[in-house]
């Protein structure tokens, strides 16, 4: 038997992170199920990004590198994840794009593995992580990256010449999480370095660097921590590495004097050597609002819901005779439930008319991202009922839903 919508509403009613969704602006009427891809807006943020738009730039102008703490904010934001992640106190920046960031720490990988030769990463990554492998080892003469077929091919691919593995910790189309500890453990005892990308799992479920003894992770922010398009992602680097780490991009922000400007690059020491540009300041303002939601969040409870949530959406689809693609064990899932679907991408859009908006990924996936501080129990059981009605009614079928915009 499934749950009726009545039995949701009483879910709903004791839901401990109820309070939450008050906390964000989202218009009347949508479900929405994509805050795995871009998250909602804080309440707190265009105040915030106003103040530092009209105050600290408008009115304090220059002053405020100094005096609003421009300067120190990629450590005071990376300070402030660290929670998330399970990372003591300066090992994490906020900066750049994850996919600079991957560069960074993926070149420093190697050049702590010398005379290793080979990168292993997963076919069915995110592909910027593998174009940024094919890019790094595109210039660091020698080495090359390898792609795994499946996680199951690891440990047979696992040889003496592999220096550095770069994996996601909750797969972007399937959902299905990974057991970083061990898998951390068995890449480190073949001799490599681990570094995780957890864009699909920081904010959605708790997650442990540190005590799983990671050596590198990247992550964005813009995902489940709501931090705005685009918003700055961090890189995380192991304390026992820092001294030795080197990063190709040595810019003046992780210079150890930028302000001496001298010819010569000298990286500071500890994790801001990781550090290249001037920060984009509008943009860490509006994480900096969103980490404030965050901060009084228990992820222990965020991962309960998430699993609520995901549980409580199989089981109403399911019986519909659609195909699951996210693992059904709860251990192994993050916090979104994929669909197979020949027609995934026509469904999605008459879905998002409804206003319903979860997305498509290529070839077949209907994708719904379930964000427990927002998103609640009635929600869940309306985007099924919504998708029951898509489905049965054929309405997918009109033409105006199989044009496709540059972005799925
Ligand atoms: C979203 C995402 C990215 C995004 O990379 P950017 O460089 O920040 O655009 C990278 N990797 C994974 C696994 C992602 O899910």
């Amino acid at each position: 038997m499934t749950r009726t919508r009545e039995e949701c509403a009483a879910l709903d009613a004791t839901d401990p992170l109820a309070g939450f969704r008050a906390e964000f602006s989202l218009p009347e009427g949508i479900v929405y199920l994509d805050g795995n891809s871009l998250g909602a807006l804080p309440v707190r943020t265009p105040g915030r990004v106003r103040e530092v738009v009209e105050a600290e730039w408008g009115r304090d102008l220059i002053r405020s590198w100094n005096d609003a703490g421009w300067f120190e904010l990629p450590h005071t934001l990376g300070g402030r994840i660290g929670p998330l992640v399970g990372a003591a106190p300066g090992q994490v920046v906020v900066c750049d794009t994850t996919s600079v960031n991957l560069f960074k720490v993926l070149a420093a990988a190697l050049r702590l593995r010398p005379g290793r030769r080979t990168v292993l990463a997963e076919q069915t990554a995110f592909p910027t992580d593998l174009y940024i492998a094919e890019g790094v080892t595109g210039l660091l003469e020698g080495t090359r990256s390898v792609l795994l077929p499946t996680i199951a091919d690891l440990d047979r691919l696992l040889d003496d010449d592999v220096a550095a593995v770069v994996l996601s910790h909750v797969d972007y189309r399937t959902g299905e999480l990974l057991d970083m500890d061990g898998i951390t453990d068995r890449v480190q005892r073949a001799g490599a370095l681990m570094i995780w990308d957890v864009c699909h799992s920081v904010g959605a479920l708790p997650i442990e660097l540190d005590a799983c003894g990671v050596d590198f992770a990247v992550g964005c922010t813009y995902k489940y921590l709501n931090g705005g398009p685009g918003s700055p992602a961090f890189l995380y680097v192991a304390e026992r590495h820092q001294a030795a780490a080197a990063q190709p991009l040595s810019g003046w922000f992780g210079h150890a004097r930028p302000f001496a400007f001298e010819p010569g690059y000298e990286p500071l020491t500890g994790i801001g050597k990781f550090l290249t540009s001037s920060p984009s300041m509008l943009g860490q303002a509006a994480l900096g609002a969103s980490l404030d939601v965050w901060e009084k969040a228990d992820l222990r409870a965020v991962r309960a819901k998430s699993l609520a949530l995901t549980d409580l959406f199989i089981e109403l689809v399911e019986p519909r005779g659609l195909e699951v693609a996210t693992p059904l064990d709860a251990d192994r899932r993050g916090s979104q439930v994929a669909l197979r679907h020949p027609d995934g991408y026509p469904v999605v859009q008459a879905l998002i008319e409804r206003g319903v908006i979860g997305d498509f990924r290529a070839p077949d996936l209907m994708r719904f991202g379930f964000t427990p501080l927002y998103v609640g129990y009635q929600d869940v059981w309306d985007a099924a009922n919504h998708l029951a009605e898509v489905l049965e009614s054929g309405e997918w079928r009109a033409e105006r839903f199989n044009r496709r915009g540059a972005v799925t």
